[in-house]
């Protein structure tokens, strides 16, 4: 008998019908002779109208609040769709990530899972029962709800594989799996079979919407395998795993664009030791993440200190660094919200050269200006404009050959490369 951790996300519950053919797809993977935990998303669009209607009453809401607000969606889907599996017969129970023995670190919105004591879950499983666990939340130590973090029932679903040493963890979605980049800006894009850990979790925090990036995390660190399929369709989907030898000889495995960056600029610094570390410091102490830096060449023993954030970290680091410019004696500081950050990623490019100039030369093509460059072992980043980004992408995904399989792309590059003789 293998324990199945299934994930369904926001769209595959999104209204009552969805949660019937859920429910079935559920049924049958007990019926077929295995034990199930499944976690639930919120329905559909429920966590951002949640989030509207916090706004429209203010509009900084109170963290431990808006929290408490949040975790009612994937409660309320556990629910349901446990009431589903019963209407079909199936024998199950829901539970809140705190029934369920989750336990999170302190910090609201962004809540790390510490512990998870799945004794309870067990008991029911033991009792040849469904468990349907509310996704994306747990207890904290002041025994307060905390999130995880948008997309964060994927990590509450990793963390139950490893707690419970599922066999699998099935995150199943409304796409068939993970793609070479978003089949909505590409229409070439393909699905993948595998994916190293490393690669996914290049691109999930480089704006691929696939998995939310810290379930990548935890399930690399766990060794738990992931598959991301359809719940539409039964059919396979993406294995991510330990990476191989087989996967570096492909260069790039995937391509993402994140909108959600704005360019934050301290502008007129002076240029002396320990300015960057106190605007550093002060960034790191509000938990606030900061993905690429630019420092631009001194004139005049003062420079332009530019990085980027989250969009919806826009007024927390307004708030963070307005204080500093005056004390680190800066003459201003301005955000750009137009920007978005394009990256490619593979384990390949640890063994092959030549992969920026590439990239730059295919942007260069399309004039498209690079604002910011960032690069790790496997991937490249750039900040364009946000107006560039999908051409960027698919000029990319096309100029590296990611679509089609190599007997078919064949001809076609040869026709490129004599046109340009
Ligand atoms: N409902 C939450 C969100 O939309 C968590 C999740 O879907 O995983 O971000
Ligand atoms: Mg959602």
């Amino acid at each position: 008998m293998a324990l199945y951790v299934q994930k369904y996300g926001g769209s595959s519950v999104a209204d009552a019908e969805c949660m019937r053919r859920v429910a079935k797809r559920i049924y049958d993977t007990q019926r077929a002779g295995n034990q199930v935990v499944v976690v639930v998303s919120a329905m559909g669009d429920t966590t951002d109208d949640l989030i509207a209607l916090a706004k429209q009453v203010n509009p900084e809401p109170n963290e431990r609040e808006m929290d408490s607000l949040m975790a009612t969606g994937e409660m309320a889907s556990s629910a349901v769709l446990t009431m589903a599996l019963h209407a079909l017969g199936a024998k199950a129970i829901s539970m809140t990530g705190h029934q369920a023995g989750i336990r999170v670190d302190g910090t609201h919105l962004k809540a790390k899972i510490e512990a998870i004591n799945p004794k309870r879950i067990q008991k029911h499983l033991d009792q040849g029962q469904v468990v349907v666990v509310a996704g994306f939340q747990g207890t904290n130590p002041s025994e307060d709800i905390a999130t995880l973090g948008r997309g964060g029932s994927d990590t509450t679903a990793v963390a139950l594989a490893a707690a419970l040493k599922a066999d699998r963890c099935q995150i199943l979605k409304d796409v068939d799996g993970v793609f070479t980049a978003n089949p909505r800006v590409v229409p070439a894009a393909r699905k993948l079979d595998e994916i190293a850990y490393e690669e996914m979790l290049e691109l999930a925090s480089c704006g691929a919407e696939v998995l939310q990036s810290r379930a990548v995390e935890f399930a690399k660190n766990y060794g738990v395998v992931l598959e991301v399929l359809s719940s539409f369709v039964v059919k396979p989907g993406t294995l991510v795993r330990e990476e191989d030898e087989k996967m570096e000889q492909m260069i790039i495995r995937g391509i993402a664009a994140d909108k959600n960056q704005a360019k934050a600029t301290l502008l007129g610094v002076p240029d002396t030791p320990g300015v960057a570390a106190r605007i550093f410091k002060a960034l790191a102490a509000a938990n606030l993440n900061v993905d690429m830096i630019v420092q631009n060449v001194s004139a005049a023993g003062v420079t332009d200190v530019s990085f980027t954030v989250a969009k919806d970290d826009i007024a927390k680091t307004k708030r963070v660094i307005e204080p500093l410019v005056k004390s680190v004696q800066a003459a201003g500081l301005n955000f750009d919200g137009d920007i978005a950050k394009v990256s490619l990623v593979g384990v390949g490019m640890k063994s092959h050269s030549g992969v920026a100039y590439r990239m730059f030369d295919v942007l260069a093509k399309h004039k498209i200006n690079i604002e910011m460059i960032s690069t790790s072992e496997i991937k490249i980043s750039v900040a364009i404009r946000a107006q560039d980004a999908d051409q960027a992408v698919r000029s990319l995904h096309q100029a590296f050959g990611m679509g089609a399989k190599a007997k078919k792309k064949a001809p076609a590059k040869k026709k490129a490369a004599q046109k340009k003789k």
